[in-house]
């Protein structure tokens, strides 16, 4: 590896104020960012300097017209005191596929990656141990053109800064059904992540919370009738024993959480279906007895129970927690093979 990064480290840590609870999540970031820039048909300038305010003017196109894209991933400690990273190449290639969609220059997979492996050893002594967290990892790529016509932008800007957090159990949520709105539809960009698919989704909700829920079950935006995610999560129906989870068609978002979990089901011998699954078909299974875990999976909570679905005037109450199998087996499965607790059968965890 050839590539000149530019390093400026900072003056004095702040890793005094590193927090780990979950009020802080997200909050407090690491000493250093990861930047470089895009100009004159070329990704330039790579640098690891302190983590600060950026100064761009109010005109660039990422804040008129919401040309930015994003990802989310993680960085454990392992038991032994490594530090690796979880299957980071998914993460560049999917932030290649959502700068594709908004006609962003994509990011080289060299600067991503090895960027990312500098950043975090200037910023390891961040990393929780094993027990206690993780280190959440932000990569944007966002348009910083001054003009205010709408356009393909001609230079942007690519930034990775990182959060050390706790480990965060979710209470089991309650998800609201929604009609009213959508979070995706054909043609559209649900199956990437654009900074612009999420302020939409907050009004929708913010009225589930009103009403009490945690959140919204988004169904497709043609039909109203399929489950597709669970909030910024994907979705996960067990029906007897068997696993059904939306199938992958342009409006999902392909998750890595929702991948790994599907490979560790298979390899238990457990049968998954990846298919369109519709709300009656989950209010008929609840009705017979037979719907007996729900979650939703995702970088940030990993997996989050779902205790209750509110769809029209009908509450679908799921078996308490402690009487779950499949969920919790995963679960531990992943934060086993993720500490380095046991064996990486799949070959997911890159050294830093
Ligand atoms: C990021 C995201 C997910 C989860 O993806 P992971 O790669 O598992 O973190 C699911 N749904 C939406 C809408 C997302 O933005």
């Amino acid at each position: 590896m050839s590539m000149d990064i530019k390093i400026t480290p900072v003056s004095r840590s702040r890793i005094g104020e590193r927090r780990l609870d979950p009020q802080s999540f997200g909050t407090i970031c690491c000493d250093h960012m990861l930047v470089a820039d895009y100009r004159d048909g070329e990704w330039t300038d790579v640098r690891i300097e302190p983590y600060a305010p950026l100064a761009l003017p109010p005109s660039i196109s990422a804040l008129q017209y919401g040309i930015s894209v994003f990802e989310g991933h993680k960085a454990f400690q392992t038991a032994d005191g490594e530090v690796v990273l979880f299957r980071p190449d998914q993460n560049c290639a999917r932030l290649r596929r959502s700068c594709r969609r908004l006609v962003l220059p994509e990011v080289p997979e060299e600067i991503y990656i090895e960027g990312l492996r500098q950043l975090i050893r200037i910023d390891r002594e961040w990393v929780p141990g094993p027990d206690d967290g993780s280190l959440y990892i932000r990569p944007s790529v966002f348009a910083t053109d001054q003009n205010i016509r709408v356009r393909p932008p001609s230079s942007c800007r690519f930034v990775i800064f990182t959060c050390a957090v706790g480990h965060y159990y979710p209470e089991p949520l309650k998800l609201l059904v929604t009609t009213d709105y959508v979070r995706a539809f054909p043609g559209g960009t649900g199956d990437v992540k654009p900074a612009g698919n999420y302020a939409p989704a907050l009004l929708a909700e913010r009225e589930a919370q009103r009403r009490g829920f945690h959140g919204v079950l988004w169904l497709d935006g043609r039909e109203r009738r399929f489950a597709e995610e669970a909030g910024v999560m994907n979705v996960f129906f067990v029906i007897d024993g068997t696993v059904v989870t939306p199938n992958l068609g342009g409006t999902i978002l392909p998750g890595i959480t929702r991948d790994s979990v599907i490979t560790l089901l298979a390899a238990m011998g457990i049968d998954v279906q990846e298919r369109p699954i519709s709300i009656d078909e989950v209010a008929e299974a609840h009705a017979a007895g037979r719907l007996r875990e729900c979650f939703g999976t995702g970088t940030a909570a990993t997996i989050a129970h779902i205790a209750e679905i509110g769809y029209r005037d009908k509450i679908l109450t799921l078996p308490p927690v402690a009487d779950r199998d499949i969920t919790p087996t995963v679960l531990a499965r992943m934060t086993a093979l993720r500490s380095g607790r046991e064996p990486d059968h799949f070959g997911w965890l890159s050294p830093v």
